[in-house]
């Protein structure tokens, strides 16, 4: 039976004649049909995939060298473009509309010889912590099916976990990768803001906003990583840094790290003591091990949260004007109204309860009046948090920290108490609030059974540093 370990050990087994991409796109075809109940994909694009590895298997029977991900099974979450398919966004807004272009990202991963499996289950417009906000229902953790995938990317990361796909792409914005990868015990990524272009991205929120990769080892996220990096000409704020070579950092000579954690989020009450501990444990084992590792004071903790809300709203509110029932998406059925009543039933019919909640919250703070004393706030709050981490990072190469306060949670459990699936977000949302790389590695398991992960973060634009020290952490398990 064909199994995948890494995309390393596929590109062998394909040129040792020992599979092919046909029988590896059919493969998970056939899993994804006996692991429907998981509800992770919205839609299979089975015909095509097939078509494609056929393609492929021809090309490679000609001797020619092959690509970096050549014949790579990738899924993408319904936010990213692909052209000529559905984009949804897993909002009934956006119900049947089909992308004109491609996402550079998705572009990218084409070129590469990648195959594109399906478009994956997410919370509606990327807004949520658990797959519940989805239009199409939640995504099921393969670990506990009674448990939640985490988001907003679960279907994406439960389709990595349940092996359904190679690898996917998610989008994180305040933790969407890192926190359903930590859920169901995968590696995720997210890398500094304006690493990875993001033109074909459905916005949530745009100066947050990020692709990320989900997979099943640090260097198939190195890989993928590099291959679809980079600037791009329809997104000004991709940056024209030039792309390391992050597979040779994975595999890069030890180094013995300087690493920071907050004290304060290792003592939060929030935080249950079974991660703490084995946080702790982990700590006391890199510097047995030869590393630094220091606590360091980081008394803002409490402000994440809010500030991240406050912004992310105010910019959600704005992007998500443009779905009006006349350019995108729904239009009301009801006829002979004027324009403004148009506008009105299409978005009320259209959007969920938690976008509807989050675009009156940002249209809130972002009201004359009230500006100052929340948006603008915020801001500030976000220029002290850059200043503390350059502070911190001119001593340290790393700061790790729990992924999420708490393992998966039930189904149901958080959904009456938006507040506390908002607090779920405490160690996530800082990264894509300062715009540096972070990153969920697999290190352990809950007395519950369900796995947890470590985050780790380091300066913008190191991911070299971020991955390097992510390989040699899974080493040290
Ligand atoms: N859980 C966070 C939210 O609900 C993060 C979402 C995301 O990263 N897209 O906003």
């Amino acid at each position: 039976m064909f199994r995948f370990h890494s995309i390393k050990d596929y590109h062998i087994a394909l040129q040792n004649g020992q599979t092919t991409c046909v029988e590896a796109v059919r493969f998970y075809i056939d899993r994804i049909r006996e692991q429907a109940h998981l509800n992770a994909y919205l839609e299979v694009f089975e015909q095509e995939a097939l078509e494609q590895a056929a393609i492929l298997d021809a090309q490679r029977s000609t001797g020619t060298e092959i690509s970096p991900l050549h014949g790579v099974v990738v899924g993408l979450k319904d936010v990213i473009c692909y052209k000529g398919h559905q984009v949804t966004a897993a909002s009934k807004i956006l119900s049947g509309f089909s992308s004109i272009y491609h996402a550079t990202a998705t572009q990218k991963l084409l070129d590469a010889g990648a195959i594109i499996i399906g478009r994956q289950n997410c919370d509606e417009f990327a807004m949520g912590s658990s797959n519940e906000n989805s239009s199409y229902g939640p995504v099921k953790n393969a670990r506990d099916t009674e448990r939640v995938s985490g988001g907003s990317s679960g279907g994406s990361a439960v389709s990595v976990q349940a092996g359904l796909c190679m690898v996917s792409l998610g989008s994180d914005t305040g933790g969407s990768v890192r926190q359903p990868a930590d859920f169901t015990g995968i590696v995720g990524i997210k890398p500094t803001y304006g690493r990875i272009s993001r033109y074909g991205l459905i916005a949530y929120a745009s100066s947050f906003d990020q692709i990320g990769i989900f997979s099943n080892t640090v260097e198939d996220a190195a890989l993928v990583l590099e291959t679809i990096a980079g600037p791009d000409s329809f997104d000004s704020t991709a940056s024209t840094l030039p792309v390391e070579s992050y597979t040779a950092a994975v595999n890069g000579p030890e180094k013995k790290y300087r690493i920071a954690y907050f004290k304060e989020s290792i003592e939060h009450p929030a935080l249950d003591a079974d991660i703490r501990n084995q946080i702790l444990a982990k700590i006391e084992a890199l510097k047995a091990a030869g590393y630094t590792v220091e606590p360091v004071g980081f008394d803002l903790l409490e402000y994440v949260v809010p500030t991240y809300y406050v912004l992310t709203t105010a910019e959600a509110s704005s992007n998500l004007s443009r779905f009006d029932g006349v350019r995108y998406g729904h239009r009301t059925a009801t006829e002979n109204i004027d324009l403004t009543t148009l506008y009105k039933a299409s978005r009320s019919e259209g959007f969920g309860e938690e976008v509807k909640r989050r675009i009156l919250l940002g249209t809130f703070v972002l009201s004359e009046g009230y500006f100052d004393a929340y948006f603008t706030k915020a801001q500030q709050v976000r220029r002290l948090l850059k200043e503390k981490t350059d502070a911190v990072f001119a001593q340290y190469d790393a700061i790790i920290s729990p992924t999420v306060p708490s393992p998966a949670f039930r189904i149901g459990e958080k959904s009456d108490d938006p507040i506390e699936m908002f607090l779920a977000d405490i160690y996530t949302v800082y990264p894509n609030l300062v715009g540096i790389p972070a990153i969920s590695v697999p290190l352990f398991t809950h007395p519950n059974g369900m796995p947890f992960g470590l985050q780790i973060m380091t300066k913008h634009f190191d991911e070299a540093t971020l991955l390097r020290l992510s390989q040699q952490m899974m080493a040290l398990k």
